[in-house]
């Protein structure tokens, strides 16, 4: 696929067209990664957070929010948890947030290797390379850490108290990838300030940089974050008839052209779009280029406090019946859970 193809299929409209774009990206799909879909759990391990991302709910900016960190007990518990589940991975998400040290850190992932043997995934946010490397050494096989935006003047306005660059970001996803780790990334789609090139550039830059993993979810306004407020209404102003939509078929636009541009990288049909589409968004998501879910093991009472954006799928739900009905939703696509890891085809190759 040619760059300018990208946005061509972005603008495309018409319906018929479209058929074409998702038969393509479901058969490119089962051609590189097959019929499994691989369960990643998620630990939401603390909402504490120094950042001031514009878009999200539990930046440090969002004064009225409830903070916790969960304890060693409970992560372990929760990771026990995916390994009773048969799921292949665990992913230990947080806000970016000193509580969370290198070294307790480090300890979780040792215990966590030794009792259930899974793959183990990190989204810490930007943190020091000690870390990150005492984090492989322990044992942890991913990274994930979203770009974000290609547009570098965006990428400054909506993370006010970020150190560095969007190209800062892109070198430490190739550090961790030269540390070992596989490395994942993403976009959200529709961001205010997002122009229909700018989403075109990212979805390039993914191919550019061969990621192993990349989410893709539609963004969701978060009642009292400056991109829901004023800098939102500025940014989206600027772009103008170019502002790019924030709902399911541009989304899913995205991720069927992200499948077409990166054939074996490992895609999430996001808990975003399932919140957004809550009827058919999860579904879509696998007909459409994804071939990997990520259920949220997080105990209830924490995952209440862990609200990047409102309303998040399966906010009330035990984590029994959140499983239980997306295996049932794999089945129905006639698709099979993956079993073991589901390491990306790239570091395969390198074994
Ligand atoms: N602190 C970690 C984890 C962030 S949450 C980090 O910074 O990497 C994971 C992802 O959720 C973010 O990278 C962002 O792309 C997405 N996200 C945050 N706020 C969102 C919102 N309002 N709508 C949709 N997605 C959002």
């Amino acid at each position: 696929m040619e760059r300018a193809e990208i946005l061509e299929w972005l603008l495309e409209t018409d319906e018929s067209r479209l058929e074409e774009l998702w038969r393509k990206a479901d058969e490119t799909r089962q051609d590189c990664v097959g019929s499994d879909v691989h369960l990643r759990g998620l630990i939401e391990v603390s909402n504490r957070c120094v950042r001031e991302c514009a878009y999200c709910g539990i930046s440090a900016c969002a004064p009225k929010v409830e903070r916790y960190l969960m304890s060693r007990e409970e992560i372990l518990d929760c990771a026990d948890r995916a390994k009773a589940c048969g799921f292949g991975t665990v992913v230990m998400q947080a806000g970016e947030t000193p509580a969370i040290t290198g070294e307790w850190m480090a300890g979780i992932i040792r215990e966590i290797k030794a009792r259930t043997g899974l793959a183990i995934t990190l989204s810490l946010g930007e943190r020091e390379e000690s870390e990150l490397r005492a984090w492989k050494e322990a044992g942890a096989d991913r990274y994930l850490l979203r770009f974000e935006t290609t547009d570098p003047e965006l990428y400054l306005e909506i993370h006010p108290s970020l150190p560095g660059t969007v190209s800062d970001r892109i070198a430490q996803l190739m550090g961790m990838r030269e540390i070992g780790f596989e490395i994942g990334t993403g976009v959200m789609v529709g961001i205010p300030g997002q122009t229909w090139e700018t989403l075109a550039q990212d979805i390039w830059t993914f191919r550019d940089y061969d990621m192993d993993m990349i989410g893709i979810g539609p963004y969701l306004p978060s009642p009292g974050t400056p991109l829901d407020g004023e800098l939102g209404q500025r940014l989206t102003i600027r772009a103008g008839d170019q502002q790019v939509p924030n709902d399911p078929l541009t989304t899913l636009k995205a991720l069927a052209l992200t499948r077409l541009v990166c054939p074996r990288t490992n895609i999430p049909s996001t808990t975003a779009l399932a919140t957004l589409d809550p009827g058919s968004g999860r579904a879509n998501g696998l007909l459409r280029g994804a071939n990997v879910i990520m259920p949220n093991l997080t105990p209830p009472h924490y995952r209440v406090l862990y609200q990047i954006y409102p309303g998040k799928a399966g906010l009330h739900e035990t984590v029994d019946i959140t499983v239980a009905r997306i295996r049932t939703q794999i089945e129905a696509l006639g698709r099979t859970v993956g079993q073991g890891p589901g390491t990306s085809p790239r570091m395969k190759g390198q074994a």
